[in-house]
């Protein structure tokens, strides 16, 4: 990476101050454009192709996606300094996947890092592992999806196998950061207790991983693939009852996991 690494360029295409659910305290989330996956309940449409395209919502079009530089985010990260300090929040990078943007991720996780800012990714971990490792010595949180452990029905829902995914999970554990691993709980693809008891057993394989977020399905992104001229791929998936969320989380627990229903 170039010397001046507050000049690196990346593609976002939202800033979300005062978040309470993509890590701990009040965060400032930055969503970057691009994702490697296609997964069928995404609620973030506007997030998986690096292309800056128009979205219709609530009748008027929206431009998703800009080319910011790090100094330009960080002018807006450090307005929100002081909800940080207070509630032991920071910035967590969302997406699309940060790791579609590697140096522009680094560069920004760098920038934080440098001036006391927690850092955290929401990422699926599906990338090299070199380009994950240029992202460690600035992060604090890694907030990971594990979807599915049968990598034929990983790729069916999602486009992408599981195998590097679950192989990134183990040297993540392995390098020290603090690991969080998340399960979106889909209907028709992992919601049985099964599925949810083999992702929580390799879980708990990871070292320094002891809880698991089971994050229910929801219908929230739907008028979006509308907006963007994209039909729903989920069609009229029912949402997940939450007397089955509070089974699978005792599922979870009968592990030796603890198991917490949400971000
Ligand atoms: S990994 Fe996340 S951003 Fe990418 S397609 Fe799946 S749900 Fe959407």
């Amino acid at each position: 990476m170039f010397d001046n690494y507050l000049d690196t360029k990346g593609r976002i295409f939202d800033i979300q101050r005062f978040s309470v659910h993509d890590g701990p305290g009040v965060r400032t989330i930055v969503f970057l454009k691009g994702c490697f996956l296609r997964c069928k309940w995404c609620c973030n449409p506007e997030s998986q192709r690096y292309e800056i395209e128009t979205m219709i919502q609530g009748g008027k079009e929206k431009i998703m996606g800009r080319d910011v530089t790090v100094d330009e985010v960080m002018d807006i990260i450090e307005k929100d300094r002081i909800y940080y300090r207070r509630s032991g929040g920071g910035v967590t990078l969302s997406g699309g996947e940060c790791l579609a943007q590697p140096d522009f991720s680094v560069a920004l996780l760098r920038a934080c890092n440098e001036r006391g800012i927690d850092t955290a990714i929401e990422s699926t971990g599906f990338a090299d592992f070199e380009k994950i490792e240029m992202l460690l010595p600035y992060l604090n949180h890694y907030l990971m999806d594990i979807k599915h452990i049968n990598s034929e029905k990983h790729r069916e829902y999602t486009t992408q196998p599981n195998e590097k995914i679950l192989e990134n999970a183990r040297r993540i554990a392995k390098s020290g950061v603090e690991l969080t691993i998340r399960v979106p709980v889909i209907p028709g693809f992992n919601c049985t207790e099964d599925e949810i008891r083999d992702i929580a057993n390799f879980a708990k394989t990871l070292e320094g991983v002891t809880e698991l977020h089971l994050l229910p399905y929801h219908r929230l992104g739907e008028s979006k693939y509308e907006g963007l001229g994209r039909k729903y791929p989920m069609g009229d998936a029912p949402l997940i009852p939450d007397s089955h969320m509070q089974k699978l989380k005792r599922v979870v627990e009968e592990t030796g996991l603890n198991c917490h229903i949400g971000g």
